[in-house]
């Protein structure tokens, strides 16, 4: 048990509300009883009971439960805020046979995350005003999650033209991104930041050097192994350092999206360190997975890695961009997680439909991982091996990106938005071709045995998924 005044008061009194909203102990309440709670924005990190009232949490402590409300015995789980995933890609409008925003934020909510940021590659893209308003009609009354919409940096994503910063802030952008790719003029991008900085929010960057595409899984040992043509680690260390130097230039707020390499890791922390700002994002499957798993390696806790294995065919389920990297590159992007350097844990979901990634050859497969719902069992295999404390998942995972972009989730503080999850870190489950929530079954981990999932997932205290 972590310390902190909450839990000490709890230990010293089992019947004290030490966390409460006055005259909020009375109908319409869920309690959640006896799980363990993991809120590092309270220092939280203890069985303690949490009660919801209406759209808004009204208590955390050892409560009693009152005689109208509705209790929810929890006991053996975790219960935290609510996932706040920065990069989600929705694929509607355009892309619906991809997946939408009804199966999107389904998956979402099943796999713990209550609020998303979903990015703006859609077609048309989300590029202006009249577009993010018809995103915010659509959302509206299909999602089942909070969506935050992050609008391009360039008109139709293309690279040379900026969009309209101030106005696309007004209706709601939460950040811009040309993710899909970096965009290669220099200039664009020094306005964009400059744009950043008097908004205050940030621009998402994907980094990747566009003149070292053409590849299709990172260049190393097992790519040559493979013979498959790789992309190497310096094309996104070249555009991270590139942004880092234009975000000192602009002051802006450069956010370096999907960092997958050991050395972008460092560069990142280098540039905090004199004072640029800068933050950054990490997938789960960059923590967990290496490049050769794209050969068939399988094992999500123990990567050690061997050259001189043998390999079978690539698996076009392996496929991503950023790619699965090194185990050297994996730990680096434990170790900068563990030590804040790197800020976020996010998702980057990326459905596919199966006739894009199984139908095609490992080289002109589509790139991306369906990510939402298999993010927490991935976190939890680090947890188990020692690599990850719960509470470093949960700060990666909504504490951190609700400080960064000022948002009121994120956290169980007594009146917060009800957003909350519960998940049991010890159930096994294994995803099969039919079984997934979202429409993308694009990932290797079907037909494996996994540990840890949702259980319930609120928003605003109302109930968007149950799996109980
Ligand atoms: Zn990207």
């Amino acid at each position: 048990m972590h310390g902190g005044d909450a839990v000490s008061r709890t230990e010293q009194d089992r019947e004290t509300v030490f966390f409460c909203v006055p005259g909020t102990l009375v109908r319409e309440s869920i309690l959640l009883r006896g799980g363990h709670v993991v809120d590092p924005s309270m220092n939280l990190d203890a069985q303690l009971d949490v009660r919801m009232h209406g759209e808004v949490v009204s208590a955390v402590g050892t409560l009693a439960a009152d005689a109208t409300e509705h209790v929810i015995d929890v006991t053996g789980m975790i219960v935290a805020p609510g996932f706040i995933d920065v990069h989600v890609h929705l694929r509607e409008p355009g892309q619906e046979w991809k997946e939408t925003i009804a199966t999107g934020t389904a998956a979402a909510a099943a796999g713990g995350f209550t609020t998303i940021f979903c990015m703006p590659n859609t077609e048309p893209a989300l590029d202006s005003v009249v577009q993010l308003e018809e995103l915010k009609r659509r959302t509206d009354r299909d999602a089942v999650v909070s969506v935050r919409p992050i609008a391009a940096i360039s008109e139709g994503r293309r690279g040379d033209t900026p969009v309209d910063y101030r106005a696309l802030a007004a209706v709601g952008a939460v950040g811009f991104s040309d993710d899909g790719e970096s965009t290669a003029d220099s200039s664009v991008m020094r306005q964009a930041l400059a744009a950043s900085r008097e908004l205050a929010l940030p621009v998402m960057v994907h980094c990747e050097d566009p003149t070292l595409t053409g590849g299709a899984m990172h260049e190393g040992y097992t790519s040559h192994a493979l013979k498959i043509q790789g992309l190497p680690a310096l094309a996104e260390e070249s555009i991270i350092n590139r942004d880092i130097g234009l975000a000192a230039l602009s002051g802006g707020w450069l956010h370096a999206c999907h960092v997958s390499t050991g050395r972008g890791a460092d560069l990142i922390a280098r540039a905090k360190s004199n004072g640029v700002r800068v933050t950054a994002e990490v997938m789960p499957h960059h923590m967990t997975m290496t490049d050769k798993w794209v050969g068939g390696r399988r094992d999500i806790e123990h990567e050690q890695g061997s050259d001189g294995e043998h390999f079978g065919a690539a698996d076009q389920d392996t496929k991503v961009n950023p790619p699965l990297r090194t185990t050297g590159d994996m730990l680096r992007l434990r170790e900068a997680l563990r030590a804040g350097l790197i800020d976020v844990i996010a998702t980057d979901h990326a459905p596919h439909a199966r006739h894009e990634k199984k139908g095609r050859s490992f080289m002109t497969a589509a790139f991306g991982l369906s990510g939402s719902e298999f993010a927490l069992p991935l976190l939890l295999s680090l947890v188990r091996a020692g690599e990850l404390t719960l509470r470093e998942v949960v700060r990666g995972l909504c504490t951190t990106p609700a400080r960064l972009w000022g948002l009121n989730v994120g956290t169980l503080r007594p009146g917060s938005p009800a957003d909350v999850v519960v998940f049991d870190p010890a159930e096994t489950w294994t995803p099969h071709l039919k079984g997934t929530v979202s429409r993308g079954i694009n990932t290797p981990l079907l037909d494996t045995e996994l540990h840890g999932r949702t259980k319930l997932a609120f928003v605003g205290g109302d109930e968007r998924y149950r799996d109980w």
